[in-house]
């Protein structure tokens, strides 16, 4: 976590996630007794935050009714995945499928990110259950989910902060 003191703010506190990373910026003319008072409820405030996003993206079950119906919504019902799991060891990509089988999976690493970037990643998948390559039919599928420009430069943004970092692990792709 990090501290930033800003001598422009005078009474707000706005605590955000930099690179998996917390920080709090505070006005410059915060007492020390203050500064600990408002980190403490920030830092409580984001967590609360996270919580619910992660009761509300759930477990494997959740992740397949949530394909289901951008399946529905968004690509006509047709892609009709067999399997939706979360994976924890997917370090490179943040989703990936394999069309034989119908199965998916997507990178825990997204159950830190907004719903709609969640969404973004099942929609390319579902995509790919149609289309396995990345052509123009395949984007065009992709298109349909409102959102999806939104959510691939959200995933650009935290791909170039990774590929900065000291020993960033670069490349991370939807496959
Ligand atoms: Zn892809």
């Amino acid at each position: 976590m990090e501290v930033r003191r800003s001598a422009r703010r005078r009474r707000t506190v706005t605590a955000y996630q930099e690179s998996g990373r917390t920080v709090v910026l505070i006005p410059a003319a915060f007492t020390p007794a203050e500064e600990r008072r408002w980190v403490a409820q920030m830092v409580a405030k984001l967590q609360t935050r996270e919580e619910r996003r992660r009761r509300s993206l759930g477990g494997d079950e959740e992740l397949m009714g949530r394909a289901r119906a951008l399946s529905a919504a968004h690509l006509d019902g047709v892609p009709q995945p067999a399997s939706v799991r979360w994976v924890g060891n997917q370090q490179r990509r943040w989703g990936s499928c394999t069309p034989a089988d119908g199965s998916i999976r997507l990178s825990s690493r997204l159950r830190s990110m907004p719903e709609y970037v969640v969404d973004y990643v099942l929609v390319h998948e579902l995509a790919h259950l149609i289309e396995p390559s990345h052509d123009a039919r395949f984007w065009a599928l992709v298109a349909r989910y409102p959102r999806a420009e939104r959510a691939r430069g959200f995933l650009e943004g935290v791909e170039s902060v990774r590929a900065d970092g000291a020993g960033g692990d670069d490349g991370d792709l939807v496959d």
